[in-house]
């Protein structure tokens, strides 16, 4: 009879997705409420986001499945599910999840029905997952970042067996769409316009974890910005690891430059952002839409990794620091006001005190809004981690050297519209200030006013009174 059951069952499982998710939500529907009526009260899942905004965009996809299937969200990790959403681009984000898996294997033993999940860029890792599967055997479920679209399936799998379910894709296949969505912001958006990566930076892992470049089709995009207008969203966050060769790989290959401007159209929205453009490809029909789309913010997150180029050429980045210098005259030119922001490494294997200086001078000359500083991080598999470290104490010395500089600077530049009055979208109470509203300025800096809840989501004028180095305070006109 069972055996009965289970081949019908296969009958009904639907081939194709998203319908085979679907199915799987609604069987994973039914038994979260059997388990809750049983508690006599709902489940729920705190979803733990390490990294960046790829992760925090896909948390939200995670999130989306959960509370189709009845989960309700806590921001507790005694919750009845946990799911951390990890990271792997330097290995201190690896070790803080060992050390709080630590911890939630003691909650654990206090309530072993708890379940708990791990998926992400460091499960991407074979060597992570063995080490997981040996060291931490309480771990429920397991997989990567090609297939979190599959979570309803996962779940389903864990909560009718007893073992630990390890799901991982080696490579990207399909884009599934129409996953569902919950958002941390009802006013604000991160939309992926492709995944994965094609550039294999040398000490960059990403390309390994979130395989090769795939670009959504534009209509895909447009149709989901669209709808999230229309459902209150005012500003959206394009995504990609480099948004400058987006839709290349398309059958009917679109530049960038022509998706902004097709994105600037959509009437109801009010501000677009993009992360990340890499300083190779991006064009002067790039600059030229962004300059002419109305909507595009004044900021532009360019990262140098180095200002010298013998350490640029090691690190595979394709460009020299006289072509870096040359980008930015050239935005800054067709966009006096655009506020820059980047990203650098220190300690990159074999950087010299004059490679360190050539950084310096030109952080000295672009005068960035903000930085970005990391210590260069080994990454097993990638080309640098065989390269000559430089020794800890020396980078140590050079990062300090850069924080300093780069905080002077910042400190200076992002004061620069004091005694203005600009459009400031406001997005969350002010957590120091009772009766304050925290906001952001279409360059991205921060602005503290006094408001009120009813703000929330709104982009209002506010007078900037006071410049505090890294944010204004200020009062609504
Ligand atoms: N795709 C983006 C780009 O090209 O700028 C950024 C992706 S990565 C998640 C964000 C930043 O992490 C990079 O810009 C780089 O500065 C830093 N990063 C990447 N690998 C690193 C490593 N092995 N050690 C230190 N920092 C690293
Ligand atoms: Fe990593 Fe380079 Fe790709 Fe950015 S462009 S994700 S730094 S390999």
């Amino acid at each position: 009879m069972d055996h009965l059951n289970k081949s019908q069952e296969v009958l009904e499982i639907p081939e194709r997705e998203p319908a085979r998710q679907q199915y799987f939500t609604e069987k994973c529907a039914e038994l979260v409420s059997e388990l809750s009526k049983s508690l006599g009260r709902p489940l729920t899942c705190c979803i733990n986001t390490f990294g960046c905004q790829m992760n925090a965009r896909d948390s939200e996809k995670l999130l989306g499945i959960l509370e189709k299937m009845g989960f309700e969200e806590s921001d507790s990790e005694k919750s009845d599910l946990v799911l951390y959403n990890t990271c792997t681009v330097r290995d201190n984000a690896n070790q803080k999840v060992y050390g709080r898996l630590g911890q939630l294997g003691s909650i654990k033993k206090k309530n072993p029905s708890m379940l708990i999940g791990l998926c992400g860029c460091m499960m991407q890792e074979s060597a992570v997952v063995e080490k997981i599967k040996k060291s931490y055997p309480f771990v429920d479920v397991i997989f990567g970042t090609h297939n979190i679209y599959k979570l309803a399936e996962i779940m389903y799998n864990r909560l009718t067996g007893k073992k630990m379910v390890v799901d991982i894709q080696k490579e990207a296949e399909e884009i599934v769409e129409d996953l569902p969505v919950e958002r941390k912001y009802p006013f604000k958006s991160g939309v992926n316009i492709m995944f994965g990566c094609n550039n294999f930076c040398s000490y960059c892992i990403v390309p390994y974890v979130r395989g090769r470049e795939r670009s959504r089709e534009p209509e895909e995009i447009l149709a989901e910005i669209r709808r999230l207008v229309a459902d209150g969203v005012v500003e959206v966050m394009l995504l990609g690891q480099n948004v400058n060769s987006y839709g290349k790989n398309l059958k009917n290959p679109v530049t960038f430059a022509e998706l902004l401007r097709r994105v600037n159209e959509i009437e109801g929205l009010e501000r677009i952002r993009f992360m990340t453009s890499h300083p190779k490809d991006l064009s002067d029909e790039l600059i030229l839409a962004m300059k002419e789309c109305d909507k595009v913010c004044a900021h532009l997150h360019l990262p140098l990794q180095s200002g010298s180029s013998r350490i640029l050429k090691a690190m595979n980045r394709r460009y020299t620091k006289e072509d870096y210098l040359n980008l930015v005259e050239r935005i800054r030119e067709a966009m006096p006001e655009i506020s820059l922001t980047t990203d650098i490494i220190v300690g990159f294997p074999g950087e010299t005190e004059e490679d360190f200086e050539e950084t310096l001078d030109v952080v000295r000359r672009v005068r960035f809004d903000s930085a970005f500083t990391f210590i260069y991080s080994v990454r097993r598999g990638t080309p640098a981690a065989a390269m000559e470290q430089v020794p800890e104490d020396v980078v140590k010395v050079r990062f300090d050297r850069l924080l300093k500089e780069v905080q002077a600077i910042s400190a200076e530049v992002c004061g620069r519209d004091v005694h203005t009055v600009q459009k400031v979208l406001a997005e969350v109470m002010d957590d120091h200030q009772e009766g304050y509203v925290t906001g952001r300025l279409s360059n991205n800096t921060v602005v503290h006013f006094p408001g009120d809840e009813s703000l929330i989501g709104k982009i209002v004028d506010v007078y900037l009174e006071e410049s505090k180095g890294f944010y204004y305070m200020g009062t609504m006109r």
